[in-house]
C-alpha cells in the first residue's frame, strides 16, 4: 500500500486533524512538521479524487466527502461545491479520533503553563507530556490497526511542539539532561505541574571554633521535638556550621529547604582549618537561581564571624555530591595536641615519628562512634608524622593521612581497637588534647 492509500484508509475509518494523520509518516522526509505532512497527504488525495470526478468516477466524490469530513479539509470541501454536489453539514461534535482536536487548542494550555512558572527563576528548561491512558492506548491500537512504522508517538509530538513554542515566548533553552525545571503537562484536562530542580552550590568552609557540630545535631532523648534535657531547642548544640552556612543560602533562593553535604566531617570539638574542607549546599525547590555568591559569602563570613568562614563559592551540579563523598577518603592533614602520662623524651617522639611514617594502621569502629557505625575493621594509610614537645608531658604531632583515619584513637589506641597507636608505641598513655583539620587535599 503506498502512503497516498494508506491515508486514505486511516480518513475513510476515523477523523484525524493534519497534526495526527501527518504523524503517522514522521520519519518521512526531513525537516517538515507533521502539521504539514497530513495537510500535504490531504490535498494530495484531494488532487486524486478531483481527477476521478472529473472522469465522472463516483469514488471521486465519495473520496472528497471524507476529505471533507473526516479530513477537515477546507480544500476538499470548496472541492465540492466547485461539482456542484451536495454538501453534507459538518458534525460539529466531530474531532479528531487521536487527539480529540487538543493540537488547535495548545494556547491555552501554553498560557497556563506560563503562569506555572512565573515565579521562578531559570534558564534551562523541559516539558514533559502527561497523558490519559485511553489517549495511549488508542494511538497503539490505531498504529496496529494500520501496520504504521514510519510514526511518532502522540506523547513525544506534543513535547516537541510545546517545548519549542515556550522556547520562543520565554527565550529559554531546552535542555533533556540537567533542566532548571521540568513542566509537566497534560493537554487533555490542561492540568500543569511544575518539578523544580534543586540549586547547587559548592564552596568550602573553615571552622574557627571548637565546640560546633558540623550539621544539626537533633537531641537524643526528644530527636528534634523540644524537651526538658535540650531546653526546647531540640537539638544538641544552638548552632552549627550546617545552619550558619545555609540559612542565608535558602533565604536568598527563596527554597523549601536545604541539604548541607561535605566530603567528610569533623569531630564537634576539633577546628576545620586550612583552606577549609568542600561542602556543597542543595536548595531544594528554589524560586531564586541567579544568585550573588559573592555578596551571600561576604554576608554569611558577617554573621558567622569568628566561628566560620565560607570560600570558593560557585554554582555546580549534583554530580559533585558523588565526586565530594567519594573524595572523602582523599588525604587529610591534623595538627593534634597530646598529652602523655608520664614525661616524654626527645627519643621517644623521634620513635614514633620513624614507626608511624608510612605505618598501615587497622582501626576498628571507634568505641565512641559505635552506636551510630557499623562495627568494622579499616585500614589507613600513614604518610608523614612530624612530632614536637611543647612541655614535659606534651607534644604538637602534625600527621598527613588518608582521610578516614581516626586521629584520637590513633592516640590513645582505643582500648586496642586501633593497632598501632601512640599510647601502645610509646609505653605512655597518651590522649588528645586539642585537634584541628589543617587541610582536606582533594585533586
Ligand atoms: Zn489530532
Ligand atoms: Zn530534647
Amino acid at each position: 500500500m503506498n502512503i497516498l492509500e494508506k491515508a486514505l484508509a486511516m480518513l475513510s475509518k476515523y477523523p484525524l486533524c493534519d497534526h495526527c494523520l501527518g504523524r503517522q509518516f514522521a520519519l518521512l522526509g526531513y525537516n517538515i512538521e507533521n502539521k504539514d505532512r497530513g495537510r500535504v497527504l490531504k490535498l494530495g488525495l484531494t488532487l486524486q479524487a478531483s481527477a476521478f470526478a472529473m472522469a465522472k468516477d463516483n469514488e471521486g466524490i465519495k473520496r472528497l466527502r471524507i476529505l471533507a469530513e473526516n479530513g477537515f479539509s477546507y480544500e476538499a470541501k470548496e472541492t465540492l461545491r466547485r461539482f456542484k454536489t451536495r454538501i453534507h453539514k459538518q458534525d460539529p461534535s466531530k474531532v479528531c479520533f487521536l487527539c480529540e482536536g487538543k493540537f488547535q487548542l495548545l494556547d491555552s494550555v501554553i498560557k497556563k503553563a506560563l503562569q506555572a512558572i512565573e515565579e521562578y527563576e531559570y534558564t534551562k528548561f523541559l516539558v514533559g507530556i502527561e497523558l490519559p491512558i485511553t489517549v495511549e492506548e488508542r494511538e497503539d491500537e490505531f498504529k496496529a490497526e494500520f501496520d504504521v512504522s514510519y510514526g511518532e508517538s502522540i506523547k513525544h509530538e506534543f513535547g516537541r511542539l510545546l517545548g519549542k513554542r515556550m522556547a520562543e515566548l520565554t527565550n529559554k533553552a531546552v535542555d533533556y539532561k540537567l533542566p532548571d525545571i521540568v513542566i509537566i503537562i497534560n493537554p487533555f484536562t490542561e492540568h500543569v505541574r511544575v518539578q523544580v530542580n534543586p540549586l547547587f552550590i559548592a564552596g568550602r568552609y573553615r571552622k574557627l571554633v571548637r565546640d560546633i557540630p558540623q550539621s544539626k545535631w537533633f537531641c537524643s532523648s526528644c530527636h528534634g521535638k523540644g524537651c526538658q534535657k535540650c531546653s526546647g531547642a531540640g537539638k544538641m548544640y544552638p548552632e552549627s556550621v550546617e545552619e550558619l552556612i545555609s540559612a542565608p543560602f535558602l533565604e536568598a533562593a527563596a527554597g523549601e529547604k536545604t541539604v548541607f553535604h561535605a566530603s567528610g566531617r569533623e569531630d564537634v570539638d576539633a577546628r576545620m582549618l586550612g583552606t577549609g574542607r568542600p561542602f556543597v549546599i542543595e536548595i531544594l525547590k528554589p524560586k531564586k537561581r541567579f544568585l550573588d555568591l559573592q555578596a551571600l559569602q561576604v554576608y554569611v563570613n558577617m554573621q558567622a564571624k569568628g566561628k566560620v568562614e565560607i570560600s570558593s563559592l560557585r554554582f555546580t551540579n549534583k554530580e559533585v555530591i558523588r565526586r565530594l563523598k567519594k573524595a572523602e577518603t582523599a588525604q587529610k592533614e591534623y595538627n593534634v595536641l597530646i598529652e602523655f602520662e608520664n614525661e616524654i623524651s626527645e627519643e621517644a617522639l623521634q620513635l614514633l615519628e620513624e614507626k608511624l611514617t608510612g605505618a598501615l594502621i587497622k582501626q576498628q569502629t571507634p568505641l565512641r562512634v559505635l552506636h551510630r557505625r557499623a562495627d568494622l575493621t579499616r585500614e589507613k594509610y600513614i604518610y608523614k608524622v612530624k612530632v614536637k614537645k611543647v612541655s614535659p608531658k606534651r607534644a604538637l604531632m602534625k600527621i598527613r593521612c588518608q582521610g578516614g583515619l581516626y586521629v584520637k584513637e590513633l592516640v590513645s589506641g582505643d582500648e586496642g581497637r586501633t593497632l598501632p597507636n601512640v599510647s601502645d608505641l610509646l609505653g605512655n598513655k597518651a590522649k588528645t588534647l586539642k585537634l584541628d583539620v589543617t587541610n582536606v587535599i582533594i585533586e
